[in-house]
Protein backbone atom coordinates (compact mmCIF):
# COMPACT_ATOMS: atom_id res chain seq x y z
CA UNK A 1 0.00 0.00 0.00
CA UNK A 2 1.12 3.41 -0.89
CA UNK A 3 2.26 5.60 2.12
CA UNK A 4 1.56 9.11 2.09
CA UNK A 5 3.39 11.86 3.73
CA UNK A 6 1.68 14.95 4.71
CA UNK A 7 3.07 18.34 6.21
CA UNK A 8 1.34 18.44 9.50
CA UNK A 9 1.26 22.36 10.31
CA UNK A 10 1.00 21.27 14.03
CA UNK A 11 4.52 19.46 14.21
CA UNK A 12 5.87 21.31 10.94
CA UNK A 13 7.38 18.46 9.49
CA UNK A 14 6.15 16.11 6.18
CA UNK A 15 5.47 12.97 8.15
CA UNK A 16 3.99 9.55 7.10
CA UNK A 17 0.43 9.19 7.21
CA UNK A 18 -0.77 6.15 9.52
CA UNK A 19 -4.67 6.78 9.67
CA UNK A 20 -6.22 6.14 13.32
CA UNK A 21 -8.41 3.22 11.59
CA UNK A 22 -7.61 2.44 7.90
CA UNK A 23 -11.56 1.20 7.85
CA UNK A 24 -12.49 4.75 8.59
CA UNK A 25 -10.08 7.37 7.38
CA UNK A 26 -11.67 10.29 8.56
CA UNK A 27 -11.61 14.32 7.52
CA UNK A 28 -12.55 17.36 7.90
CA UNK A 29 -12.68 20.59 6.19
CA UNK A 30 -13.89 24.31 6.76
CA UNK A 31 -16.25 25.08 4.87
CA UNK A 32 -17.58 28.31 3.40
CA UNK A 33 -20.11 30.90 5.40
CA UNK A 34 -23.30 30.94 2.67
CA UNK A 35 -24.02 34.47 2.20
CA UNK A 36 -22.57 35.38 -1.42
CA UNK A 37 -21.07 33.24 -4.09
CA UNK A 38 -17.92 31.25 -3.78
CA UNK A 39 -14.94 33.71 -5.10
CA UNK A 40 -11.97 32.29 -6.43
CA UNK A 41 -9.64 32.14 -3.65
CA UNK A 42 -12.65 29.92 -1.78
CA UNK A 43 -12.03 27.59 -4.38
CA UNK A 44 -8.70 26.69 -3.78
CA UNK A 45 -9.26 24.76 -0.52
CA UNK A 46 -12.01 22.76 -2.19
CA UNK A 47 -9.58 21.70 -5.17
CA UNK A 48 -6.97 20.73 -2.85
CA UNK A 49 -8.86 18.89 -0.13
CA UNK A 50 -10.71 17.33 -3.14
CA UNK A 51 -7.18 16.04 -4.34
CA UNK A 52 -6.36 14.40 -0.95
CA UNK A 53 -9.93 12.91 -0.62
CA UNK A 54 -9.46 11.16 -3.95
CA UNK A 55 -5.71 9.99 -2.77
CA UNK A 56 -7.35 9.06 0.19
CA UNK A 57 -10.14 7.15 -1.64
CA UNK A 58 -7.96 5.28 -4.05
CA UNK A 59 -5.46 3.87 -1.32
CA UNK A 60 -7.79 2.91 1.41
CA UNK A 61 -10.97 2.31 -0.79
CA UNK A 62 -13.74 4.95 -1.19
CA UNK A 63 -15.98 3.38 1.61
CA UNK A 64 -13.16 3.76 3.93
CA UNK A 65 -13.18 7.70 3.64
CA UNK A 66 -14.85 9.62 5.45
CA UNK A 67 -14.94 13.44 4.36
CA UNK A 68 -16.79 15.90 6.31
CA UNK A 69 -17.02 19.55 4.79
CA UNK A 70 -20.00 21.94 7.03
CA UNK A 71 -21.47 25.04 5.99
CA UNK A 72 -21.73 27.70 8.06
CA UNK A 73 -25.07 29.00 8.18
CA UNK A 74 -25.76 31.30 10.72
CA UNK A 75 -23.56 34.23 10.58
CA UNK A 76 -23.81 38.24 10.90
CA UNK A 77 -23.12 38.51 7.05
CA UNK A 78 -26.12 36.14 6.09
CA UNK A 79 -28.71 38.62 8.23
CA UNK A 80 -27.02 41.50 7.00
CA UNK A 81 -28.30 40.26 3.54
CA UNK A 82 -31.33 39.17 4.91
CA UNK A 83 -32.19 42.27 5.77
CA UNK A 84 -31.27 44.08 3.29
CA UNK A 85 -33.76 42.55 0.96
CA UNK A 86 -36.60 42.76 3.80
CA UNK A 87 -36.14 46.55 3.17
CA UNK A 88 -35.75 46.42 -0.46
CA UNK A 89 -39.48 45.09 -0.01
CA UNK A 90 -39.02 41.02 -0.35
CA UNK A 91 -41.74 39.49 1.39
CA UNK A 92 -41.64 37.03 3.80
CA UNK A 93 -39.98 37.20 7.42
CA UNK A 94 -36.25 37.77 8.01
CA UNK A 95 -35.88 33.87 9.36
CA UNK A 96 -37.74 33.09 6.08
CA UNK A 97 -35.14 35.56 3.76
CA UNK A 98 -31.94 34.04 5.98
CA UNK A 99 -32.82 30.47 4.75
CA UNK A 100 -33.92 31.75 1.64
CA UNK A 101 -30.09 33.25 1.49
CA UNK A 102 -28.74 30.40 2.39
CA UNK A 103 -30.17 27.67 1.14
CA UNK A 104 -29.82 29.25 -2.43
CA UNK A 105 -26.27 30.25 -1.63
CA UNK A 106 -25.79 26.31 -0.53
CA UNK A 107 -27.35 25.07 -4.26
CA UNK A 108 -24.82 27.61 -5.73
CA UNK A 109 -22.14 26.23 -4.17
CA UNK A 110 -22.73 22.42 -4.61
CA UNK A 111 -22.88 23.58 -8.42
CA UNK A 112 -19.93 25.86 -8.90
CA UNK A 113 -17.94 23.00 -7.06
CA UNK A 114 -19.16 20.31 -9.00
CA UNK A 115 -18.31 22.39 -11.93
CA UNK A 116 -14.72 22.32 -10.84
CA UNK A 117 -14.74 18.55 -10.47
CA UNK A 118 -14.85 18.40 -6.79
CA UNK A 119 -16.61 15.12 -5.52
CA UNK A 120 -19.16 15.67 -2.79
CA UNK A 121 -18.30 15.32 0.94
CA UNK A 122 -18.86 11.32 1.86
CA UNK A 123 -19.62 9.18 5.20
CA UNK A 124 -17.64 6.17 3.88
CA UNK A 125 -18.20 7.28 0.67
CA UNK A 126 -21.97 7.36 0.80
CA UNK A 127 -22.63 11.25 -0.53
CA UNK A 128 -25.83 12.83 2.09
CA UNK A 129 -26.14 15.85 3.46
CA UNK A 130 -24.95 14.48 6.67
CA UNK A 131 -21.21 14.81 5.47
CA UNK A 132 -22.03 18.07 4.26
CA UNK A 133 -24.10 19.69 7.77
CA UNK A 134 -25.32 22.79 8.16
CA UNK A 135 -24.57 24.31 11.51
CA UNK A 136 -27.59 25.33 12.64
CA UNK A 137 -28.85 21.72 12.67
CA UNK A 138 -26.44 21.28 15.36
CA UNK A 139 -27.11 23.68 18.03
CA UNK A 140 -28.09 21.47 20.60
CA UNK A 141 -24.46 20.10 20.32
CA UNK A 142 -23.02 23.33 20.35
CA UNK A 143 -24.90 23.74 23.34
CA UNK A 144 -24.11 20.85 25.32
CA UNK A 145 -20.64 21.11 24.06
CA UNK A 146 -20.24 25.13 25.42
CA UNK A 147 -21.92 23.48 29.11
CA UNK A 148 -19.23 21.03 29.56
CA UNK A 149 -16.52 23.79 28.88
CA UNK A 150 -18.47 25.84 31.47
CA UNK A 151 -18.48 23.25 33.74
CA UNK A 152 -14.96 22.35 33.58
CA UNK A 153 -13.86 26.09 34.17
CA UNK A 154 -12.39 26.50 30.37
CA UNK A 155 -15.69 29.04 29.84
CA UNK A 156 -18.25 31.43 31.59
CA UNK A 157 -21.18 33.47 31.08
CA UNK A 158 -20.91 36.62 31.33
CA UNK A 159 -23.69 39.40 29.78
CA UNK A 160 -25.77 37.07 27.73
CA UNK A 161 -22.17 35.76 26.44
CA UNK A 162 -20.67 32.79 26.80
CA UNK A 163 -16.33 33.44 26.59
CA UNK A 164 -13.44 30.49 26.32
CA UNK A 165 -11.15 31.47 28.93
CA UNK A 166 -8.14 31.46 26.32
CA UNK A 167 -5.58 31.28 29.41
CA UNK A 168 -7.38 28.23 31.17
CA UNK A 169 -5.73 25.72 27.72
CA UNK A 170 -1.77 25.86 28.19
CA UNK A 171 -1.41 24.97 24.72
CA UNK A 172 -2.97 27.82 23.04
CA UNK A 173 -0.79 29.35 20.34
CA UNK A 174 0.76 25.69 19.54
CA UNK A 175 -0.81 25.22 16.17
CA UNK A 176 -0.01 28.84 14.35
CA UNK A 177 3.67 28.63 16.74
CA UNK A 178 2.63 31.56 18.28
CA UNK A 179 2.66 32.45 22.13
CA UNK A 180 -0.78 34.17 23.48
CA UNK A 181 1.30 37.37 24.49
CA UNK A 182 2.51 37.79 21.06
CA UNK A 183 -1.03 36.71 19.77
CA UNK A 184 -2.62 39.73 21.85
CA UNK A 185 0.34 42.15 20.29
CA UNK A 186 -0.73 41.33 16.53
CA UNK A 187 -4.49 40.81 16.46
CA UNK A 188 -7.27 42.14 16.24
CA UNK A 189 -9.09 41.18 19.43
CA UNK A 190 -12.21 42.65 20.37
CA UNK A 191 -11.78 44.74 23.94
CA UNK A 192 -15.42 44.35 25.90
CA UNK A 193 -15.99 44.89 29.40
CA UNK A 194 -17.48 41.39 30.11
CA UNK A 195 -14.67 39.61 29.17
CA UNK A 196 -11.73 38.50 31.90
CA UNK A 197 -9.33 38.56 29.50
CA UNK A 198 -8.87 40.33 25.75
CA UNK A 199 -7.91 36.56 24.20
CA UNK A 200 -11.25 35.53 25.65
CA UNK A 201 -13.51 34.27 22.46
CA UNK A 202 -17.15 33.98 21.86
CA UNK A 203 -18.59 30.56 22.32
CA UNK A 204 -22.39 32.23 22.82
CA UNK A 205 -23.75 35.40 21.95
CA UNK A 206 -26.88 36.67 23.10
CA UNK A 207 -29.49 37.74 19.79
CA UNK A 208 -31.38 40.43 18.87
CA UNK A 209 -35.01 40.50 17.77
CA UNK A 210 -34.03 40.66 14.23
CA UNK A 211 -31.31 38.22 14.54
CA UNK A 212 -31.80 34.22 14.91
CA UNK A 213 -31.20 32.44 17.90
CA UNK A 214 -31.88 29.60 19.87
CA UNK A 215 -33.08 29.08 23.08
CA UNK A 216 -30.22 28.20 25.67
CA UNK A 217 -29.24 28.35 29.61
CA UNK A 218 -28.25 31.72 28.94
CA UNK A 219 -31.04 33.46 26.84
CA UNK A 220 -32.36 33.64 23.22
CA UNK A 221 -28.24 33.64 21.39
CA UNK A 222 -26.51 31.92 18.64
CA UNK A 223 -23.58 30.62 18.68
CA UNK A 224 -19.93 31.89 17.79
CA UNK A 225 -18.01 30.72 14.49
CA UNK A 226 -15.63 28.31 16.08
CA UNK A 227 -17.44 26.35 18.34
CA UNK A 228 -19.42 24.99 15.06
CA UNK A 229 -16.82 23.59 13.25
CA UNK A 230 -15.75 21.47 16.95
CA UNK A 231 -18.99 20.44 18.11
CA UNK A 232 -20.07 18.85 14.38
CA UNK A 233 -16.72 17.41 14.27
CA UNK A 234 -17.13 15.86 17.19
CA UNK A 235 -20.73 15.01 16.16
CA UNK A 236 -19.55 12.87 12.83
CA UNK A 237 -16.10 12.27 13.53
CA UNK A 238 -15.35 11.68 16.92
CA UNK A 239 -12.90 12.38 19.99
CA UNK A 240 -10.20 11.81 17.18
CA UNK A 241 -9.90 11.65 13.61
CA UNK A 242 -7.35 11.76 11.36
CA UNK A 243 -6.65 14.99 9.18
CA UNK A 244 -8.60 18.55 9.62
CA UNK A 245 -7.73 21.09 6.74
CA UNK A 246 -8.35 24.72 5.08
CA UNK A 247 -6.50 27.77 4.34
CA UNK A 248 -4.01 29.30 5.95
CA UNK A 249 -5.96 32.55 6.83
CA UNK A 250 -7.96 30.27 9.18
CA UNK A 251 -5.30 29.07 10.85
CA UNK A 252 -5.51 31.77 13.65
CA UNK A 253 -8.13 32.13 15.33
CA UNK A 254 -10.28 30.23 14.19
CA UNK A 255 -8.05 26.51 14.01
CA UNK A 256 -6.45 27.63 17.32
CA UNK A 257 -10.08 27.64 18.86
CA UNK A 258 -11.19 24.96 17.81
CA UNK A 259 -8.47 22.83 19.71
CA UNK A 260 -8.77 24.57 22.44
CA UNK A 261 -12.69 24.28 23.04
CA UNK A 262 -12.18 20.74 21.38
CA UNK A 263 -8.58 19.77 23.53
CA UNK A 264 -11.00 21.38 26.82
CA UNK A 265 -14.10 19.97 26.11
CA UNK A 266 -12.85 16.17 24.97
CA UNK A 267 -9.55 15.67 27.16
CA UNK A 268 -9.29 12.11 25.81
CA UNK A 269 -9.41 12.85 22.12
CA UNK A 270 -6.89 13.80 19.82
CA UNK A 271 -9.60 16.41 18.12
CA UNK A 272 -7.55 16.33 14.63
CA UNK A 273 -4.11 14.37 14.71
CA UNK A 274 -2.82 15.66 11.12
CA UNK A 275 -2.97 19.78 10.40
CA UNK A 276 -3.19 20.64 6.58
CA UNK A 277 -3.48 24.17 5.70
CA UNK A 278 -3.17 25.85 1.96
CA UNK A 279 -1.66 28.93 0.85
CA UNK A 280 -3.19 31.74 -0.59
CA UNK A 281 -4.35 32.36 -3.71
CA UNK A 282 -3.46 35.95 -6.06
CA UNK A 283 -4.44 36.91 -9.39
CA UNK A 284 -1.87 38.17 -12.00
CA UNK A 285 0.59 38.68 -8.96
CA UNK A 286 -1.66 40.72 -6.86
CA UNK A 287 -3.83 40.22 -3.59
CA UNK A 288 -7.65 39.40 -5.20
CA UNK A 289 -9.75 42.24 -3.93
CA UNK A 290 -12.82 44.28 -4.67
CA UNK A 291 -11.12 47.86 -4.66
CA UNK A 292 -8.21 46.49 -7.36
CA UNK A 293 -11.32 45.49 -9.39
CA UNK A 294 -9.52 42.22 -9.87
CA UNK A 295 -11.89 40.31 -7.27
CA UNK A 296 -13.90 37.26 -9.18
CA UNK A 297 -16.49 34.56 -8.18
CA UNK A 298 -16.03 31.07 -9.59
CA UNK A 299 -18.83 31.26 -11.55
CA UNK A 300 -17.97 35.00 -13.01
CA UNK A 301 -15.31 32.56 -14.47
CA UNK A 302 -17.48 30.00 -15.40
CA UNK A 303 -20.43 32.29 -17.64
CA UNK A 304 -17.27 34.09 -19.23
CA UNK A 305 -16.69 30.09 -21.29
CA UNK A 306 -13.60 29.27 -19.21
CA UNK A 307 -14.57 25.37 -18.33
CA UNK A 308 -14.46 23.94 -14.67
CA UNK A 309 -11.41 21.73 -15.81
CA UNK A 310 -8.93 24.68 -16.83
CA UNK A 311 -9.55 26.31 -13.38
CA UNK A 312 -8.79 23.06 -11.65
CA UNK A 313 -5.74 22.12 -13.74
CA UNK A 314 -4.29 25.99 -13.08
CA UNK A 315 -4.54 25.22 -9.28
CA UNK A 316 -3.02 22.10 -9.72
CA UNK A 317 -0.10 23.52 -11.20
CA UNK A 318 0.91 25.36 -7.81
CA UNK A 319 1.91 22.98 -5.11
CA UNK A 320 -0.71 23.60 -2.31
CA UNK A 321 1.70 25.01 0.27
CA UNK A 322 2.54 28.05 -1.44
CA UNK A 323 0.85 31.07 -2.73
CA UNK A 324 -0.70 30.64 -5.91
CA UNK A 325 -1.12 32.99 -8.78
CA UNK A 326 -4.36 33.21 -10.99
CA UNK A 327 -2.55 34.19 -14.86
CA UNK A 328 -4.66 34.42 -17.77
CA UNK A 329 -1.00 32.68 -19.70
CA UNK A 330 -1.56 29.77 -17.05
CA UNK A 331 -5.36 29.64 -18.52
CA UNK A 332 -4.36 29.48 -21.85
CA UNK A 333 -1.57 26.69 -21.08
CA UNK A 334 -4.07 24.26 -19.22
CA UNK A 335 -7.08 24.83 -22.17
CA UNK A 336 -4.03 23.96 -24.60
CA UNK A 337 -2.88 20.83 -22.57
CA UNK A 338 -6.62 19.24 -21.67
CA UNK A 339 -7.82 19.83 -25.34
CA UNK A 340 -4.64 17.51 -26.03
CA UNK A 341 -5.46 14.94 -23.61
CA UNK A 342 -8.67 15.48 -24.55
CA UNK A 343 -8.60 14.67 -28.37
CA UNK A 344 -5.63 12.49 -27.51
CA UNK A 345 -7.14 10.50 -25.61
CA UNK A 346 -10.11 9.85 -27.42
CA UNK A 347 -8.54 9.34 -30.27
CA UNK A 348 -5.99 6.07 -29.02
CA UNK A 349 -7.56 5.10 -26.03
CA UNK A 350 -9.63 2.06 -25.43
CA UNK A 351 -12.11 3.30 -23.76
CA UNK A 352 -13.65 0.74 -22.01
CA UNK A 353 -10.35 -0.52 -20.66
CA UNK A 354 -9.04 2.83 -19.53
CA UNK A 355 -12.23 2.36 -17.15
CA UNK A 356 -10.70 -0.70 -15.91
CA UNK A 357 -6.75 1.02 -15.72
CA UNK A 358 -5.88 2.19 -12.60
CA UNK A 359 -4.15 5.99 -12.94
CA UNK A 360 -0.33 5.77 -13.14
CA UNK A 361 2.13 4.95 -10.23
CA UNK A 362 4.06 7.68 -11.19
CA UNK A 363 1.40 10.21 -10.54
CA UNK A 364 -0.12 8.37 -7.75
CA UNK A 365 3.29 8.74 -6.14
CA UNK A 366 3.60 12.50 -6.46
CA UNK A 367 0.36 13.35 -4.62
CA UNK A 368 1.34 11.00 -1.84
CA UNK A 369 4.45 12.77 -1.06
CA UNK A 370 2.59 15.68 0.37
CA UNK A 371 0.24 16.44 -2.71
CA UNK A 372 3.20 17.37 -5.35
CA UNK A 373 0.06 18.29 -8.00
CA UNK A 374 2.39 20.36 -9.80
CA UNK A 375 4.96 16.94 -10.38
CA UNK A 376 1.66 14.44 -11.07
CA UNK A 377 0.59 16.91 -13.93
CA UNK A 378 3.57 17.18 -15.23
CA UNK A 379 3.75 13.52 -15.31
CA UNK A 380 0.56 13.64 -17.97
CA UNK A 381 2.91 14.86 -20.74
CA UNK A 382 4.82 11.45 -20.44
CA UNK A 383 2.22 9.57 -20.26
CA UNK A 384 1.02 11.15 -23.50
CA UNK A 385 5.07 10.69 -24.69
CA UNK A 386 5.32 7.63 -24.23
CA UNK A 387 1.67 6.58 -25.69
CA UNK A 388 0.33 5.08 -22.76
CA UNK A 389 -3.27 6.02 -23.56
CA UNK A 390 -5.66 3.72 -21.43
CA UNK A 391 -3.27 5.34 -18.27
CA UNK A 392 -3.58 8.82 -19.39
CA UNK A 393 -7.43 8.49 -19.76
CA UNK A 394 -7.28 7.09 -16.27
CA UNK A 395 -5.48 9.23 -14.45
CA UNK A 396 -6.97 12.15 -16.19
CA UNK A 397 -10.30 10.48 -14.69
CA UNK A 398 -8.83 10.28 -11.27
CA UNK A 399 -7.24 13.42 -10.73
CA UNK A 400 -10.98 14.94 -11.79
CA UNK A 401 -9.17 17.06 -14.74
CA UNK A 402 -11.57 14.75 -17.44
CA UNK A 403 -14.16 12.60 -16.39
CA UNK A 404 -14.39 9.03 -18.46
CA UNK A 405 -17.86 10.32 -19.52
CA UNK A 406 -15.85 13.27 -21.15
CA UNK A 407 -14.46 11.19 -23.42
CA UNK A 408 -17.00 9.06 -24.60
CA UNK A 409 -19.19 12.29 -25.58
CA UNK A 410 -16.31 13.49 -27.05
CA UNK A 411 -16.25 10.03 -29.10
CA UNK A 412 -20.21 9.98 -29.14
CA UNK A 413 -20.06 13.72 -30.68
CA UNK A 414 -17.45 12.62 -33.36
CA UNK A 415 -19.48 9.24 -34.38
CA UNK A 416 -22.73 11.17 -34.59
CA UNK A 417 -20.74 14.18 -36.76
CA UNK A 418 -19.73 11.42 -38.89
CA UNK A 419 -22.87 9.80 -39.67
CA UNK A 420 -24.74 13.49 -40.34
CA UNK A 421 -22.05 14.12 -43.23
CA UNK A 422 -22.16 10.92 -45.12
CA UNK A 423 -25.11 11.93 -47.15
CA UNK A 424 -23.19 15.61 -47.62
CA UNK A 425 -20.13 13.98 -48.55
CA UNK A 426 -22.07 11.70 -51.16
CA UNK A 427 -24.13 14.69 -52.32
CA UNK A 428 -20.65 16.91 -53.00
CA UNK A 429 -19.04 14.12 -54.38
CA UNK A 430 -21.61 13.87 -57.31
CA UNK A 431 -21.81 17.70 -57.71
CA UNK A 432 -18.42 17.76 -58.40
CA UNK A 433 -18.08 14.95 -61.08
CA UNK A 434 -21.03 16.77 -62.21
CA UNK A 435 -19.63 19.85 -62.19
CA UNK A 436 -16.24 18.62 -64.29
CA UNK A 437 -18.30 17.61 -66.83
CA UNK A 438 -20.28 21.13 -66.88
CA UNK A 439 -17.02 22.99 -66.38
CA UNK A 440 -20.15 24.76 -64.12
CA UNK A 441 -18.32 24.75 -60.72
CA UNK A 442 -20.85 27.02 -58.56
CA UNK A 443 -23.12 24.68 -56.91
CA UNK A 444 -19.49 22.75 -55.74
CA UNK A 445 -18.24 26.07 -54.31
CA UNK A 446 -21.92 27.21 -52.43
CA UNK A 447 -22.11 23.81 -50.63
CA UNK A 448 -18.21 23.90 -49.65
CA UNK A 449 -18.70 27.17 -48.28
CA UNK A 450 -21.74 26.06 -46.52
CA UNK A 451 -19.62 23.00 -45.21
CA UNK A 452 -17.05 25.70 -43.53
CA UNK A 453 -19.73 27.89 -42.10
CA UNK A 454 -20.53 24.70 -40.24
CA UNK A 455 -17.37 23.85 -39.26
CA UNK A 456 -16.63 21.55 -41.19
CA UNK A 457 -12.87 21.07 -43.10
CA UNK A 458 -13.72 19.76 -47.01
CA UNK A 459 -10.80 18.05 -48.30
CA UNK A 460 -11.36 17.33 -52.08
CA UNK A 461 -8.55 15.25 -53.97
CA UNK A 462 -8.62 13.67 -57.07
CA UNK A 463 -9.49 10.78 -55.21
CA UNK A 464 -12.55 12.13 -53.82
CA UNK A 465 -14.07 13.95 -51.58
CA UNK A 466 -13.58 14.01 -47.29
CA UNK A 467 -15.56 16.04 -45.21
CA UNK A 468 -13.56 15.86 -41.06
CA UNK A 469 -15.61 18.02 -38.50
CA UNK A 470 -13.97 20.86 -36.36
CA UNK A 471 -14.42 21.18 -33.19
CA UNK A 472 -17.14 23.96 -33.86
CA UNK A 473 -18.78 21.71 -35.93
CA UNK A 474 -22.66 22.25 -35.75
CA UNK A 475 -24.99 19.81 -37.31
CA UNK A 476 -28.03 22.21 -37.48
CA UNK A 477 -26.25 24.26 -39.54
CA UNK A 478 -26.84 21.13 -42.03
CA UNK A 479 -30.38 20.99 -41.72
CA UNK A 480 -30.58 23.79 -43.93
CA UNK A 481 -28.61 22.03 -47.26
CA UNK A 482 -30.95 18.94 -47.27
ZN1 LIG B 1 -13.77 25.39 10.95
Amino acid sequence: MVTLRLTNTRTRRKEDFRPIDPADVRMYVCGPTVYDRAHLGNARPVVVFDVLYRLLRHVYGPEHVTYVRNFTDVDDKINAEALRRQKAGAPGTLEALIHQRTEETIAWYHADMDALGALRPSIKGVVSEKAAPRATDFVAQMITMIDGLIDKGHAYAANGHVLFRVRSYQDYGKLSGRSVDDMIAGARVEVAPFKEDPMDFVLWKPSSGEEPGWDSPWGKGRPGWHIECSAMAHELLGESFDIHGGGLDLQFPHHENEIAQSACAHPHGDFARVWLHNEMLQVEGKKMSKSLGNFFTVRDLLDQGIPGEVIRYVFLMTHYRSPMDWTAEKRVVATTKLEDYLALGERFADLEKARQTEPAPEVIDALADDLNTHLAITELDKLLGNARWNELVATLNFLGLIPFKGFEERRAKLTRSAAELTGVTERLAALRTAAMASKDFSAVDALKSALIAAGVEVQMSKDGVELVPGPDFDPAKLEALK
